[in-house]
């Protein structure tokens, strides 16, 4: 077998093998097998990365700057991305088997985080109190956390990392990127134009390896001030209690298992497409994915019957040819994750109308895929309804009237997302006030934006990502007060 290329981490402006000096592999998941080796980071990697991180935030060429001038260099950070789309989305499909026509979309939009808050860097703005005291003067700046550490999963790494990348910048913190052990790649080359957008270094800092190995050391290091996580509910969860011995912020964007209803009066034309790309997309390894697509029971049978007709229309197979829309999954685990939830799903009496199993499809060779996979007869309590699946699977659960369809949407630990589908003004209106999620979409699906807030309810997370308001999640208050009394009174004496 030829040589595997070998992918080093960034620290401090420099390419760096990890301390231990291991290596591991990193897959394609078109072919099943390994195409390049990348550093192992571990807590000595993650010290030195930290420890620069902190150097930067210090440093007159990052402190020095102004916040109009750190929007500059945001700004050239975005052209410079969509110079490269290309380059880096053919190595995102390499090495993640995200579809080529997904990604070069993804990274001609990825810019706009970076063009949104770098404009946005300057415009944050204090207040000057009408304070209540007399002869005092007292008002309130917006300051930087310092070292931010921001993990990053394997889905969309990208487009998530400048979620939290242009943000953190924007408010003056220096950064340090752990990417997913699946997916390093695309990050790695992506950092190579932090430095000729001429963001000093130090400032951006990537630790390749492990959750547990390179990852922890990140969220229990004293010297960082905030996590920005986005993963799975367990590692989440694990992430905000360990981070929360030196008391970090940490805002966590989670799983979903978010419902995507069909009301009687819906356009059916738009919910089969609104449905289909709720849970096809990227594989259906998408936290807002449409896992539980809830149908009226007036129209169930039709709705299906159209559905399934159109789910059968997917062409799978190489992810580098623009033709294909359901690509492999990304990681080996989640592929027998996957594959296990369709014999759950089946043991629980769930009835298969479309796929279930691997697919043997000749196009898709030796690669990690499963065929489109409908379930009817989906009851809310199954563990298919419960459970992020976080593939190509769909689970259709019926309902009777508005009520029922609140009940069931709600009655699982996720709020990250719903999709409503109706032509009824009362229903648009009505029903989103009534369901659990930091996202309802009616009549679209999917719906995302540097301007629009983005997060969870419930167990799917903490905070909010995108949209002004981001932006507070990587700054601190400072309330500073000056008195203009021309004599200090006495202490002793109460007044
Ligand atoms: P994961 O939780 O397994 O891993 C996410 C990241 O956390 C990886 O970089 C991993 O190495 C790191 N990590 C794991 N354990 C750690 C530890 N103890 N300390 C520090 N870091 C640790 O998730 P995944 O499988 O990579 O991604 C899929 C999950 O991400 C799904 O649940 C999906 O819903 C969720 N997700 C959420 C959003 C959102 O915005 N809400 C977006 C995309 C994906
Ligand atoms: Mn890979």
């Amino acid at each position: 077998m030829a040589k595997l290329e070998k992918l080093k981490m960034y620290i401090g402006g420099k390419w760096c093998d990890a301390a231990s000096g291991e290596w591991f592999e990193t897959f394609n998941p078109f072919t099943g097998k390994p195409w390049a080796l990348v550093a192992r980071g571990g807590a000595e990697d993650a010290n030195r990365a930290v420890a620069a991180a902190k150097t930067a935030f210090h440093s007159p060429e990052w402190r020095g700057l102004t916040a109009t001038q750190r929007g500059h260099l945001l700004r050239k950070l975005g052209d410079l991305i969509a110079d490269n789309a290309q380059h880096l989305a053919e190595i995102e499909v390499k090495d993640n088997g995200k579809l080529i026509a997904e990604m070069a979309l993804q990274l001609k939009y990825a810019p706009q985080w970076y063009y949104y808050y770098g404009g946005l860097a300057d415009k944050i703005e204090g207040k000057v109190l009408p304070i209540d005291k007399a002869q005092h003067f007292a008002y309130t700046v917006h300051e930087p956390l310092g070292v931010v550490v921001a993990i990053i999963p394997w889905n969309s790494p990208l487009l998530l990392t400048a979620w939290k990348l242009a943000p953190a910048l924007a408010a003056g913190n220096t950064v340090v990127i752990k990417p997913s052990e699946f997916t390093p790649a695309s990050t790695l080359e992506f950092v190579k134009l932090i430095e000729k957008a001429g963001i000093p270094k130090g400032v951006v800092n990537v630790v390749t390896g492990f959750g547990a190995e390179a990852g922890e050391p990140l969220v229990t290091h004293p010297d960082v001030a905030k996590v920005a996580f986005t993963g799975g509910v367990k590692s989440g969860t694990h992430v905000y209690q360990k981070a929360a011995a030196t008391l970090k912020k940490v805002s966590l964007e989670l799983g979903g298992k978010s419902p995507n209803i069909v009301f009687d009066d819906a356009d059916i034309d738009n919910a089969v497409k609104g449905a289909i790309s709720g849970i096809f997309a990227a594989t259906g390894q998408t936290c807002i994915a449409g896992s539980r697509l809830l149908v009226q029971k007036r129209i169930h049978n039709r709705f299906v019957d159209r559905l399934v007709e159109f789910a059968k229309t997917a062409k799978m197979g190489n992810p580098m040819s623009m033709e294909t829309q359901v690509g492999p999954v990304t990681t080996m685990p989640q592929y027998k994750k996957i594959l296990g939830y369709l014999d759950v799903a089946k043991g629980e009496g769930a009835k298969c109308v479309l796929g279930g199993a691997k697919a043997t499809r000749p196009e898709c060779g030796s690669g990690w895929f499963v065929e489109p996979t409908i379930f009817t007869g989906v009851d809310n309590a199954m563990r298919i309804a419960q459970e992020e699946v976080f593939g190509p699977v769909l689970s259709v659960i019926p309902f009777k009237d508005d009520d029922e369809a609140i009940e069931i949407a709600n009655d699982v630990l996720y709020g990250l997302a719903a999709g409503v589908w109706t032509t009824s003004i009362r229903r648009a209106i009505e029903i989103p006030k009534r369901l659990q999620a930091g996202t309802v979409w009616v009549n679209t699906y999917r719906a995302v934006s540097y301007m629009a807030p983005f997060g969870g309810y419930k167990r799917s997370g903490l905070g909010r990502e995108s949209g002004q308001d981001a932006i507070q999640e990587y700054m601190q208050t400072k309330t500073v007060w000056v008195s203009t009394a021309t004599e200090v009174p006495n202490p002793f004496v109460m007044r």
